[in-house]
């Protein structure tokens, strides 16, 4: 515990020194920050000692609660051997074994393992390698350098992973220094751009995608998706099939598929990773995230012998995979993803989601009775619930409202910590969330929704 002193020093100092991210700092300056000093299963505690419920599971990271014993002593283990070398040109133990760990349980196209240490540099990795390809394959076709990705899509915040992002808000504003790239509207069905009503509507959206593909394939490299759910799009969830359509188009017209389950791996939708839900096979897949348990920074790029072998040769014909950080395949981090691992097997971890997942969709249900609650959206523990002026005509709120912004700041002072996408209130609990947990996220997060919207 601090004392009222301490408290004072730490939140000066975060304010004369600190930048954070995704933050408007004015309004950041005005308020009092929440420091967090600890955590314990799904709680996280300040500096004041005060507890809050981890709803968004640290950014949608974390998997089997903080402060996990055996991820704690995977990683104390590792240090009591080392903490890093490199992997440019050497290689370690729990990398190596976390390889294959990988490969084991990723969906059975995948295996080759390159690591990395965060998503959107997973998704960099994932165009880069995607690129190369073809230009050095068996058969090369070095026209197919472009990326077709989806309105609405979010993959990180470096300039490749933002080139093929959709979201105007977040990307508009660099657009002069991203590169072109052919953009495909996404499905969402509850402001269809369309006009149409899923499921009469037989998924009319992918003709779009298959004229696309059709008319520009042989300039095309990768189609690059967040399958099943557009998670910083506001967790839109795409109808069934949509995902598993768009791979077998790419298929069709000789497009590679890259599969980006950042936000999705590791369970968080239900499954394992959420191409599995519909049986696809991605050419390159990335995940980070949950990776870890939300420990420590790591994502990789996964891809098949055939893509790999595109980049193996003599060594003077220069086919190398020309990237790698510092940090690359760090053994701390991949300790703390074996042990991870190792909890879901032991521990069942995906089986046991299942009735929680059922506990989650039905407490939703009477949110549904909020008069300013336009659209719940759920995929496993994922969950967008999304806020509008008028529920008749869907119309939003004007971004200066900050409604979600404000539905957030309510819970926060119930004890709940939330991050709003917009006016869509997010919920990502950890996957260890026990069934009373469940109801405390939801009972404070009605509250304050109505408390918000409803005055
Ligand atoms: N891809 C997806 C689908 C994501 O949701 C995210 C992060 N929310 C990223 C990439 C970027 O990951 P990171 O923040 O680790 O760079």
């Amino acid at each position: 515990m601090y004392s009222e002193n301490n408290i004072k020093e730490l939140v000066e100092l975060d304010k004369q020194y600190v930048w954070h991210p995704f933050t408007q700092m004015s309004d950041w300056l005005e308020e009092e920050p929440l420091i967090v000093d600890e955590g314990e299963g799904c709680t996280l505690i300040d500096i004041r000692g005060d507890r809050y419920l981890d709803g968004v599971s640290s950014i949608w990271v974390n998997v089997h609660g903080h402060r996990r014993a055996e991820i704690d002593q995977a990683i104390i283990d590792q240090l009591g051997r080392i903490a890093h070398s490199t992997f440019l040109g050497l290689s370690n133990t729990p990398a190596v074994k976390l390889a294959k760990e990988l490969v084991d349980i990723m969906p059975s196209s995948l295996a080759k393992v390159f690591y990395s240490d965060n998503g959107s540099t997973g998704v960099e990795i994932a165009l880069k390698m995607a690129f190369q390809y073809w230009q050095q394959c068996q058969t090369p076709q070095p026209a197919k350098t472009r990326f077709i990705s989806l309105v609405n899509g979010y993959h990180g915040d470096t300039i490749g992973s933002v080139s093929v992002g959709g979201m105007d808000l977040f990307h508009q504003i660099y657009r002069p220094l991203l590169f072109d790239t052919l953009k495909v509207q996404a499905p969402y069905c509850y402001r269809c751009h369309l006009g149409k009503a899923y499921p009469q509507c037989d998924m009319i959206c992918l003709a779009e995608m298959e004229e696309t593909m059709e008319r520009h394939h042989q300039e095309v490299a990768a189609v690059v998706v967040e399958p099943l759910i557009q998670g910083a799009g506001g967790m839109v969830t795409f109808p069934e099939g949509y995902t598993r359509k768009v791979r077998d188009l790419a298929k069709k017209f000789n497009i590679l598929f890259v599969a980006d389950e950042v936000a999705t791996g590791f369970g968080r939708t239900g499954r394992l990773f959420a191409c599995q839900h519909e049986g696809i096979e991605p050419d390159i897949m990335i995940a980070a995230k949950g990776i870890t348990g939300g420990y420590l920074p790591l994502a990789v790029t996964v891809t098949t012998q055939g893509i790999f072998d595109g980049f193996c040769g003599e060594y003077g014909e220069q086919k190398t995979l020309f990237h790698g950080h510092t940090y690359t395949a760090n053994p701390l981090a991949c300790a703390a993803a074996l042990a991870n691992l190792e909890i879901f097997k032991k521990e069942n971890t995906i089986d046991k989601l299942q009735d929680k997942i059922v506990i989650l969709e039905q407490g939703l249900e009477p949110f549904l009775e909020l008069k300013h609650v336009g659209d719940i959206r759920q995929l496993g523990f994922m969950v967008g619930i999304e806020l509008v002026m008028d529920r008749e005509t869907r119309a939003p709120y004007s971004y200066e409202e900050k409604t979600g912004i404000k539905v957030i700041q309510e819970a926060r002072k119930q004890g709940l910590v939330i991050r709003p996408l917009g006016d869509v209130v997010v919920l990502t609990p950890p996957l260890s969330i026990s069934p009373e947990e469940l109801k405390e996220l939801l009972d404070i997060t009605f509250y304050s929704i109505r408390k918000v919207t409803e005055v």
